[in-house]
């Protein structure tokens, strides 16, 4: 047989490992920032057009490429900074593996401009799919500006895959953030399409994260500062009561190298243990220093994931460093680190006032009384009930009935049930009431002309509130329910602009803001939206917008809907009295699409007598 094996041409080669280094314009930003801060410089510009499927820029005044090296450095493996497989362990630079320009430059229209202090005129090269198409002299400042134009344009369906501008450009936020927060000793600015979203002039760590992050920051940072053999830890943590749901503000910087560690994350937290909030995530902006001779950073093509010589004393290390940092600066109600933590009390409960234990007596009891008289239970459940009324579930089904005319979205759903349901549902209604009942905290179970319905709560519950969020949206404004005072929501200004771009939808669902520039301000919400979730929903939406937008196709107020309805939702362990499992049958099946939540999972099954029957043979 003849021989088949040959050696891809260049193009091909440098196609294929762009593949593993340019997924997203966000990775393009990163190496060439990270190829501006390998070049000393003080200054960075960075210069994004639609979310950097058109232009993404920057700028540099480092120290610039001579003729010769500016031709080399598209070549694949060609670095200026290890000449060595020794260097490969005592890395100093960001990069070194000498593929990033050969990468970008073989999927997109490539333009360098580089000048050396020393020389008087620079050097323009364009380059489109790894081909050199003009190389001129020119007169430029000195530095290194590197214009990537038209991202994929030879790979469509990589094109194709990219998400929307929204989601896009927050990728390429993050990655500013990282190389920004690891560098205040160099100012930065960022531009997307013509805004400046960022200036951030050189300064000290905490300042770079507070410019960054808004200034509410400056107050919630503890700082964190621990000099061992092995490692120096220094940064801050954010205090535990500011914790959030969303695994936002989490940074680790090995030499100053943003790096993605579970392992090291997981140290942090247990540090945290007792203190945070259930569910709950800590920040952090952590810097570790240590010898370049104990790590390895090639063990990824984006260098975000390292190996650690003694990956188990560093955790020791961070654990104790932030432990001590909550403790000294009284956050934590551990000081003393010889206890045993688990004799501690746990934060949640540290502050609780201490109640007396009461024992109820049904004092109208009488034995020998033949009338019916309710036992003392009854009046317990009814009670609770009573106090429970300011709840979502409850105002959702109970409140907004007795307080909002007839025609509110909340009964125009109830009264489509009837007629949707009639022929699902056992024909006396007054069976369906009795026949109900809820499973584990999990499940409304409610027999059926064919069998059993069984209603998974918190998935039936997310369809309500997505198709009533959806309709509030579209059609009809939803009812506010006014605060009795305005509640204001910690967000960065960046977390603002999103909010601001989603204000018209989320004010169609009940929200009222009386401010939402420099910070927000909030006096109505939505009818159904109990007042201490108001932060917790806020920010998952935040989130949601920023990341969970997956594509165009997916309108703004769908996605609103869809994360409103699924932080609101009732949850599963929630106690549902008979009454509300009611509402819940009818409001789901008032529903246009009941059989499943908005993001497509079944909401209920059925079980017919039959194959009950089956079961006893
Ligand atoms: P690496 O950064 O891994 O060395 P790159 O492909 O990113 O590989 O860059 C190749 C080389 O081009 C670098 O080693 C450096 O010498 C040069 N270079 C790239 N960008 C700049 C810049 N902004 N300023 C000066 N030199 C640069
Ligand atoms: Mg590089």
């Amino acid at each position: 047989m003849s021989d088949i094996i040959q050696l891809l041409p260049d193009h091909v080669a440098n196609q294929i490992a762009a593949g593993e280094v340019v997924q997203r314009p966000a990775s393009v930003v990163k190496e060439l920032l990270e190829n501006a801060i390998d070049a000393e410089s003080t200054f960075i510009k960075l210069i994004i057009k639609e979310s950097g499927k058109t232009l993404i820029q920057v700028i540099d005044n480092g120290k610039g490429m001579s003729v010769t090296d500016a031709r080399l450095s598209f070549e694949r493996h060609a670095t200026s900074k290890i000449r060595s497989a020794e260097d490969l362990f005592d890395i100093h630079t960001k990069g070194f593996r000498g593929e990033a320009l050969a990468s970008i430059a073989a999927v997109a229209h490539f333009e360098l401009k580089t000048k050396q202090v020393h020389d008087e005129l620079g050097t323009q090269i364009d380059i489109q799919g790894s081909e050199i198409k003009t190389q001129d002299v020119i007169v430029t400042p000195n530095g290194t500006s590197v214009a990537i134009k038209n991202l994929f344009f030879n790979i469509p369906a990589r094109r194709n895959f990219l998400k929307s501008n929204n989601v896009e450009l927050r990728h390429i936020l993050d990655e500013f953030h990282r190389v920004a927060l690891a560098h205040p000793n160099i100012g930065f600015s960022m531009h997307h399409n013509g805004n400046e979203l960022y200036n951030l002039p050189i300064c000290n760590y905490r300042q770079r994260i507070v410019k960054i992050f808004g200034s509410k920051t400056n107050e919630k940072l503890v700082p964190v500062d621990e000099t061992t053999e092995v490692l120096k830890v220094s940064g801050f943590v954010m205090k535990p009561e500011f914790a959030k749901k969303t695994r936002g503000e989490q940074f680790f910087f090995v030499n100053d190298r943003f790096i993605k560690s579970s392992y090291l994350n997981h140290a942090v937290n247990a540090a945290f243990e007792g203190l945070l909030r259930e569910k709950t995530h800590a920040s952090y902006f952590l810097f570790l220093e240590v010898d370049p001779k104990t790590i390895d950073v090639n063990i990824h093509p984006t260098k975000t994931e390292i190996k650690f010589e003694d990956e188990h004393t560093l955790y020791a290390i961070l654990r104790s460093a932030v432990k001590h940092s909550l403790g000294q600066f009284s956050v934590a109600p551990v000081l003393d680190f010889d206890r045993d933590s688990n004799l501690d009390t746990p934060y949640n409960y540290a502050h609780k006032a201490v109640k007396t234990p009461m024992v109820e007596v049904d004092r109208t009891f009488n034995p020998f009384e033949e009338e019916e008289r309710k036992p003392v239970s009854k009046i317990g459940a009814s009670d609770f009930k009573g106090s429970s009324k300011g709840t979502s579930w409850e105002s959702l089904y109970v409140d907004t009935k007795i307080e909002t005319p007839s025609e509110t979205v909340f009964s125009s759903v109830a009264f489509e049930t009837d007629t949707v349901t009639s022929s699902m549902f056992d024909d006396d209604d007054q069976d369906l009431k009795q026949n109900t009942f809820q499973l584990h905290k999990k499940y409304i179970i409610n027999t059926i002309k064919s069998g059993m319905l069984v209603i998974n709560q918190q998935r039936a519950h997310e369809r309500i509130l997505y198709e009533d969020f959806l309709k509030n949206i579209t059609v009809k404004e939803g009812v506010s329910q006014q605060l009795l005072f305005p509640i204001c929501v910690d967000f960065s200004p960046k977390e603002l602009d999103v909010l601001r771009s989603l204000k018209s939808h989320l004010i169609q669902t009940g929200f009222v803001f009386s401010k939402i520039e420099g910070h927000l301000e909030i006096v109505g919400v939505p009818a159904n939206l109990e007042e201490a979730n108001i932060p917790e929903v806020l920010e998952q939406l935040v989130y949601d917008a920023q990341y969970e937008v997956s594509d165009q196709s997916f309108s703004q107020s769908d996605m609103i809907a869809k994360s409103l309805a699924k932080s609101m939702a009732i949850k599963t362990g929630r106690k549902l009295t008979e009454q509300e499992q009611d509402h819940m049958i009818h409001s789901l099946f008032g529903c246009k699409e009941p059989n499943v939540t908005p993001c497509g999972k079944a909401t209920f099954v059925t079980m017919r007598v039959d194959d009950l029957d089956k079961k006893f043979n």
